[in-house]
């Protein structure tokens, strides 16, 4: 397969023209690869009997040492905005596709190592991962795909058994990290920054940026390849106003809302669980609407607007959790102006969807914040004053959305029981902010009890929506302590718990504690973008 001193097939960094990925074979040096974990559920999409997992090569496929029959491995080439910033080519720098996989339910998968060597679009960088961050990718992975938010998944996780050097940016010192490889699962991972790429390239490309688009329309788009193609078929896009764009004349156009609006569904599901995703650059947004690219992410402990998990995001703070759906707005709106530049879309069309995103958006946002707070409509000053509260007294925004659910729609309750209920994370606030919490709870109270809806019957609805326990950055890190010490029975444990979010898992509390003090020290619990 591969053939050395080809161009076509070298891991050369080069700019790769009038094409959209390249011939490549994973590289990285194994020896006695290990593996690590594994999902389940992962494994049943791929039809794979567990057993395989216990395949003495299994490791080696999966740290790409050998090959799969019948894979034809690949790197795409792609491009993106880097902190706002066209950053021109980048693409798989160290992903590649080992082929798909059609499972019985007629389901395609595409299979991808993470960290399996240098490709043609590594640049300066050596293609390679390190045990820390794959553990992270493989855990949110999965953790994000359990709270039902839309992701990329992984199957497995195998260390490479060879060491790796990173570059510590918190002391500056190079350190030896163990190497390991993800093996990342998705029915595509084409990205924003798949189309941008063509067509910056300019008038000559722009066919590529059409043909990409048909590929992606025709493979996981059907529906609107059907509905456009149907013609007389009437498609009713609200009320005859002269803003309204038909989207049954230009499937572009169709596509182009659509992946607006699964965007705009999945910011809105990552500001309900307190996800930032810490990079949200173009070549990060799936055109799918996935979670993709787990590096410097975090969940929020302490409620702040400006949290930013990521060290490269600071002090801009670009990427922090309240602006992430601003962003996605941003990054639709360089989607949708690659697609004018083909002439796939006009700038009318463009405007539709960028106005649709906000209102899915504003929808979905809404909705969730209304189930959370087990509400029977939206509220907006009820939601705002409480998220206010939160910020200032920096109360931890998974386990109070847990614990509210214990609040009982009695408005006889005397005040100084108020905030019972709420004792375990309201521990810190001083007497003067008691009024206001008070005062909070009496109003959301108030509307509880005019809902009618029983306390038994909105706990339950409450705790299928707020999870009791989420892959807080400490977790990680314990999971990674444990690994780099040969022991990956705590990365195995955490992704148990982490499959069964909203459950209470007796026995399992301390997974749903703040952070302890240690996760607070320099250098401990810090990201960047890419390690
Ligand atoms: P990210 O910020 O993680 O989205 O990465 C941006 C670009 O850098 C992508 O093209 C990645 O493939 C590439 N990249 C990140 N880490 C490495 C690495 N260790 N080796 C090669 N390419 C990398
Ligand atoms: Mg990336
Ligand atoms: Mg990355």
């Amino acid at each position: 397969h591969e053939l050395p001193g080809d161009p076509r097939t070298d891991p050369i960094p080069r700019q790769v023209l009038h094409a959209c990925y390249t011939k490549i074979s994973p590289s990285a040096e194994v020896e006695n690869p290990q593996l690590v974990a594994w999902s389940e559920s992962v494994a049943e999409l791929l039809d794979l009997d567990p057993k395989e997992f216990e395949r003495p090569d299994f490791p080696l496929i999966f740290s790409g040492a050998s090959l799969l029959v019948g894979g034809l491995p690949y790197a795409q080439c792609y491009g993106g905005h880097q902190f706002g910033m066209w950053a021109g080519q980048l693409g798989d720098g160290r992903a590649i596709t080992l082929g798909e996989l059609l499972n019985s339910k007629s389901e395609r998968w595409e299979l991808q190592l993470k960290g399996a060597g240098r490709t043609p679009y590594s640049r300066f960088a050596d293609g390679l991962a390190v045990l820390r961050s794959s553990i992270r990718e493989f855990l949110c992975s999965e953790a994000m795909h359990s709270l039902g938010i839309p992701t990329t998944r992984a199957l497995c996780l195998v260390t490479t058994g060879k060491y790796v050097t990173r570059d510590m940016f918190y002391d500056g010192n190079p350190k030896e990290e163990p190497g390991a490889i993800v093996c990342r699962v998705a029915q595509s991972f084409l990205r924003f920054g798949s189309y941008q790429i063509h067509a910056a390239r300019g008038k000559e490309d722009l066919g590529i940026v059409r043909a990409l688009a048909d590929y992606a329309i025709r493979h996981h788009f059907p529906h609107i390849e059907n509905m456009t193609r149907s013609e007389g078929l009437s498609f009713s896009t609200g009320e005859q106003d002269e803003s309204i764009v038909d989207l049954t004349s230009n499937k572009y156009a169709a596509w182009s809302v659509e992946v607006a609006e699964r965007t705009a569904s999945l910011v809105a599901s990552w500001q309900g669980v307190g996800f930032t995703h810490g990079v949200l650059n173009t070549d990060n947004m799936s055109v799918l609407g996935l979670t993709i690219d787990y590096g410097p992410f975090g969940f929020l402990d302490a409620f702040d607007p400006s949290y930013t998990p990521n060290t490269t995001d600071l002090p801009g703070r670009r990427y922090c959790f309240a602006n992430q759906p601003d962003i996605g707005l941003w990054n639709i709106a360089q989607f949708t102006s690659t697609l004018t530049s083909a002439e796939l879309i006009n700038d009318k069309e463009a405007n539709y969807a960028m106005e649709r995103y906000g209102t899915k958006f504003m929808d979905e946002y809404q909705a969730i914040m209304t189930r959370k707070l087990g509400l029977p409509k939206y509220n907006k000053q009820l939601i705002s004053k409480l998220l206010n509260n939160m910020a200032v007294d920096k109360v931890d925004y998974t386990n109070f959305f847990r614990l509210l659910s214990n609040i009982k729609a009695d408005p006889m309750i005397p005040q100084d029981e108020l905030l019972t209920p709420l004792k375990a994370v309201l521990l810190d606030i001083g007497k003067e902010r008691k009024e206001s919490w008070i005062s909070w709870v009496q109003s959301y109270i108030q509307e509880l009890a005019a809902s009618g809806i029983s306390d038994e019957e909105r706990k339950a609805s409450m705790n299928s929506v707020n999870p009791k326990y989420v892959l807080r950055n400490y977790l990680c890190q314990s999971a990674i302590d444990a690994a780099e010490q040969g022991d990956f029975g705590e990365v195995r444990r955490v992704l148990k718990i982490m499959e069964r979010p909203y459950d209470e898992q007796p026995g399992m509390e301390k997974y749903a504690r703040l952070p302890p003090a240690w996760a607070y020290r320099p250098g401990v619990c810090m990201l960047s973008c890419s390690s």
